[in-house]
């Protein structure tokens, strides 16, 4: 059956001589995967549309049952061409179809998904800044799109708002429950009991304060309202959220400890190793 829809590319292998196999994030299918027969020397039937990060219109000769389709037709929507000509921006781009790969399985249409991987790269693309923001406030709402939305504006124990914290001290994000412990509750918690931030995978220890082998990380307050911004502004303002080195390693542990915590074996992108060294 023939069948349209939008969609972005995930990846693309070689096959054979002279195919592709892609793997695309569409509209109406969720993730679905593709052979482009003669691919390689017909290069004029396809052009760049099957590159990764390509926001295509795709028509698939579509069989139920079957894991690869054939594609017939795949036209370039917006090939985001600033996104793959920059070094700052490429991994982050990377970052997210490798993320959004992981995380979903072929056939589950998702539409808003869709919607955010779209909106997200379209950030990207049109702002020479804030690479590291747009991966960060992705990969938060894409938690949220699978029930694990963050809150970062009330304390879990006392219901305290994160923005009457102030200062720079740190304190608790618990990521299985995803959420913190305001500056007071921090306070009760004791020290030997809660996994410090080593800005490393960070060592399980026991119990803590009743909530029974709950891992919790330590932040500081204005990461924790960074965090804040970037899961709750619309992603057009998220590029404008700016910030340095240490505080953007900071955030980017926290967002893989939060993820990990909720999707089983998730590896952190490869491409984000370089997206780390830049933060
Ligand atoms: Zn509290």
């Amino acid at each position: 059956m023939i069948e349209k829809t939008e969609a972005i590319v995930l990846k693309s292998m070689r096959y054979r001589d002279s195919s592709r196999i892609v793997t695309f994030y569409s509209d109406r299918f969720g993730k679905i995967s593709g052979i482009a027969k003669g691919a390689r020397s017909a290069w004029n039937k396809f052009g760049a549309s099957l590159e990764p990060l390509t926001y295509v219109a795709l028509v698939l000769y579509k069989k139920e049952g079957r894991e690869l389709h054939l594609i017939s037709q795949c036209d370039t929507l917006r090939h985001h061409k600033n996104i793959q000509s920059d070094l700052e921006r490429l991994p982050s781009g990377l970052a997210m179809v490798e993320l959004l790969n992981q995380v979903t399985h072929e056939e589950e249409q998702n539409p808003a998904l869709f919607d955010l991987l779209r909106g997200s790269l379209h950030a990207l693309e049109v702002s020479s800044r804030g690479a590291n923001s747009v991966f960060l406030a992705f990969a938060l709402r894409l938690a949220g799109l699978f029930g694990y939305r963050p809150e970062f504006r009330k304390c879990l124990r006392c219901g305290g708002l994160l923005s009457s914290e102030s200062g720079t001290h740190r304190i608790l994000f618990s990521a299985p429950k995803g959420g913190f412990y305001c500056r007071s509750c921090s306070g009760h918690l004791d020290e030997t009991e809660y996994e410090a931030f080593r800005g490393e995978k960070s060592v399980r220890r026991p119990d803590v304060a009743g909530i029974a082998g709950t891992p919790l990380i330590r932040i500081s307050v204005p990461a924790a309202k960074l965090l804040e911004r970037l899961s709750s502004v619309s992603m057009d303002r998220v590029t404008s959220l700016a910030f340095g080195d240490s505080m953007g390693n900071e955030l980017l542990e926290l967002v893989r400890l939060y993820l990990q915590s909720h999707f089983d074996d998730l590896r952190m992108p490869r491409s984000l190793t370089m997206f780390q060294a830049k933060v």
